[in-house]
């Protein structure tokens, strides 16, 4: 058995290269046995399927990982980890470190380079400072990855989840519906973390799409409106896309009127679709 399931084992590798944890680079690592293990299974990494992991901490969702993939890529921003992941990861012959900025990295030609074109999923327990801009980034930057299976905050979970038009919905999960089929795997509470963070876990997966679901001709406006929409959550559409996309109230209430959505609509009652016939019709508003 890995004696990276064993916490004692796990401290002592810490304490030893005297370690300490960053709250603001989001370090709660994973001490709960089962937890790993299930990641690895369920994120579609294989023998001819390699990984990249974002954050590897100490290593211990990059162990199982390396278990089950034939090559693993890990980030880590913290340069203190380096010697850590070299002592808990010294078994495995199949692991590259990288010291790098997951929110700065070439993905593109981190890609191209360690897996030769080959099919790549990723994996990660990530820092919560940064779970929807890396999120967004890898969607949109349309990397040649089959899906992603990262552990969030359970709310945001529930919200990347979320279908848009229903009560749940966010800009998030309009984006995330527009690159990905996002499916929530199972939940992690606090105490499976070492420290112990205030709120649960849950781990989702979202299936990269070869096609969005919605045509849209200008993708960028596409975004602009989501994010205008639910810029001001408890106005009425019309008046978060007034404000959001600086166009008079008049003006947006034709542009609904055209899309056949109703001017007292909000934001959370909008589907793709929706959201897709708005977009297509901005250009018949004046500015
Ligand atoms: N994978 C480990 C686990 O499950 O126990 C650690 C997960 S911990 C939530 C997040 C990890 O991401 C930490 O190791 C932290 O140092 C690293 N990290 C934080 N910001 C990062 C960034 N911008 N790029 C890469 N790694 C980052």
């Amino acid at each position: 058995m890995s004696k990276l399931t064993d916490l004692s084992y796990v401290k002592s590798v810490l304490a030893k290269h005297s370690f300490t944890f960053s709250k603001a680079l989001g370090q709660n690592f994973l001490i709960n046995p089962s937890v790993c293990p299930r990641m690895a299974e369920e994120c579609g990494c294989g023998d001819s399927v390699g990984v990249i992991e974002i954050g590897p901490g100490a290593g211990v969702l990059t162990n199982e990982l390396a278990k089950v993939a034939y090559k693993v890529v890990a980030i880590e921003l913290d340069k203190r980890l380096l010697p850590v992941l070299e002592e808990t990861l010294s078994e495995h012959d199949n692991i590259k470190i990288i010291n790098g900025d997951a929110m700065k990295l070439d993905f593109v030609k981190l890609i191209e380079e360690e897996f030769n074109g080959g099919e790549v999923v990723i994996c990660a327990n990530l820092p919560y400072y940064i779970t929807s801009p890396v999120i967004m980034r890898l969607l949109e930057e349309k990397l040649p990855i089959n899906s992603l299976t990262v552990m969030v905050q359970k709310e945001a979970a529930d919200r990347i989840c979320a279908q848009p038009g229903t009560r749940e919905s966010g800009a998030i999960s309009a984006a995330v519906n527009y690159y990905s089929r996002p499916e929530m795997l199972f939940k992690v509470s606090k105490g499976s973390f070492l420290p112990a963070p205030k709120v649960d876990s849950a781990v989702i997966r979202l299936h990269i799409l070869k096609e969005p679901p919605v045509c849209v001709q200008d993708e960028k406006m596409f975004f602009k409106v989501v994010k205008a929409a639910f810029s001001q959550r408890r106005k009425t559409l019309s008046n978060s896309l007034s404000s959001g996309l600086s166009v008079p109230k008049q003006e947006v209430t034709a542009l609904l009127d055209k899309s056949g959505i109703k001017s007292n609509a909000r934001a959370e009652e909008m589907t793709m679709e929706d959201f897709a016939k708005i977009t297509n019709n901005v250009h018949t508003i004046s500015k």
